[in-house]
């Protein structure tokens, strides 16, 4: 059996013409003789609109039920795609997580998958020639709801297609990975390769069109990528396996609503650079580009942390200093993380040289390194100017 996984998002279903266009485009595909498994995301902004409600009831809303609600948008969107197809003479069912057994850990709004059962698709299939799986969405060993986090549609598709072993398609409204957001830089260019590593580093630091863990899973698995735009036949974009013949610099990706944490008068002792990031992990708080500076008779620690996290890091710090007693902690919001990625780092010298040469006078309050990437903290102000130079010196 011949098995592609497409996935659509939230703009591609976004209302009900745009549905009926995805089912005609489906039928084709089957028409190919492909049995085809498509994973959709909620209509259009369904999801900032749950999220909103729930708020304005709640600012804290209990996660489980935040969970329940969420994925009240992906059932939506499944049954109307199936009833579309149906309507055309194409045989399809849609599932829900649960149907799918689509198993995942109990962390509700940033589960991750741990199973996917593919008997029951396996079986769909020799009545039916599209199975619609609801993105975003999974279900615990006790039978709770749960959601992978924002653009978790991604992960559940590139999961499943691990799971049948089949190929994936990510269509949605770009048309392949772009050296930079092409909303933020409109001469970016479009790859038409990018390597695992190089993705993963450009979803994890700000680039929503993969979310980063559907590359992890696509690395993991070998299945090759393919990116497109959902209402568009432009070629698209294939992540896989690097190249040979790989660029110094690939890509450059922004994160915006950083805030910088820093802790200052600090005793010298090291036990509580462990304990801040321990109890920051404990609460699943994402932490980066840190700075530990000793300077004899006393410690500065420096990280960023994203802006809605800021109460959350508040608490944990106050709880620590019962123990540490007084030390000063200042919160800087207002940044962006700016980004290039390319696997040709590794066996380049002078790449950081050149970043600084394209900042010239502005401000970079922090940088951190790996072997394929720089990142800088850089005011918002000051965004598009760097992204703009880096774009320029780097040839993106
Ligand atoms: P979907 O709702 O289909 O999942 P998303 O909105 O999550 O789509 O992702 C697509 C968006 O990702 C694009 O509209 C684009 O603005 C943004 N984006 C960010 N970085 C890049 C990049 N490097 N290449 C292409 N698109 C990017
Ligand atoms: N609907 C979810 C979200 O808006 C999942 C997704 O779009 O991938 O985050
Ligand atoms: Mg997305």
């Amino acid at each position: 059996m011949n098995i592609i996984v497409q996935k659509y998002g939230g703009s591609s279903v976004a209302d009900t013409d745009k549905i009926k266009k995805i089912a005609e485009k489906i039928s084709k595909r089957v028409n190919e003789k492909l049995k085809l498994v498509i994973v959709v995301s909620a209509m259009g902004k369904t999801t900032d609109n749950l999220i909103k409600m729930s708020k304005e009831i709640s600012a804290n809303p209990e996660p489980r039920e935040l969970d329940m609600l969420l994925t009240t948008g992906e059932q939506v969107s499944i049954s109307l795609l199936s009833i579309a197809l149906n309507e055309i003479g194409v045989k399809s069912v849609s599932l829900n997580a649960f149907q799918a057994e689509i198993l995942t850990t109990n962390d509700f709004n940033e589960a991750r998958i741990i199973d996917i059962k593919t008997d029951k698709i396996h079986s769909l299939f020799e009545e039916n020639d599209v199975i619609i799986v609801a993105g975003f969405q999974g279900i615990t060993n006790e039978g709770d709801v749960t959601t992978l986090g924002r653009g978790g549609s991604d992960t559940s598709a590139v999961a499943i297609a691990a799971a049948l072993k089949a190929k994936c398609e990510i269509y949605s409204d770009v048309d392949g990975i772009y050296t930079v957001d092409p909303r933020l830089h409109p001469k970016a260019k479009k790859l038409k390769y990018v390597a695992y590593d190089e993705m993963l580093e450009m979803a994890s630091l700000g680039a929503k069109v993969l979310h980063s863990r559907s590359v992890e899973i696509a690395k993991k698995y070998g299945i090759t990528l393919y990116c497109a735009a959902t209402f568009s036949n432009e070629e698209g974009s294939y992540v896989m396996e690097e190249n040979i013949e790989q660029p110094l610099v690939t890509g450059l990706s922004v994160m915006d609503n950083q805030t910088q944490v820093v802790i200052t008068n600090l005793p010298v002792d090291y036990t509580f650079v462990n304990k801040i990031f321990q109890s920051a992990a404990n609460e699943n708080l994402n932490i980066d580009m840190i700075s530990v500076i000793g300077n004899g008779s006393s410690l500065n620690i420096s990280f960023t942390i994203i802006d809605d996290k800021k109460a959350k890091i508040d608490e944990a710090l106050a709880r620590l200093s019962k123990d540490y007693g007084e030390y000063n902690v200042h919160y800087y919001s207002g940044f962006s993380k700016i980004s290039v990625v390319g696997v040709g780092m590794r066996s380049s010298s002078g790449v950081a040289a050149k970043f600084f040469k394209a900042m010239g006078g502005i401000p970079v309050k922090l940088v951190t390194t790996s072997e394929i990437k720089i990142s800088a903290l850089v005011e918002e102000a000051h965004k598009l100017e760097a992204v703009k130079s880096l774009t320029d010196i780097f040839e993106l």
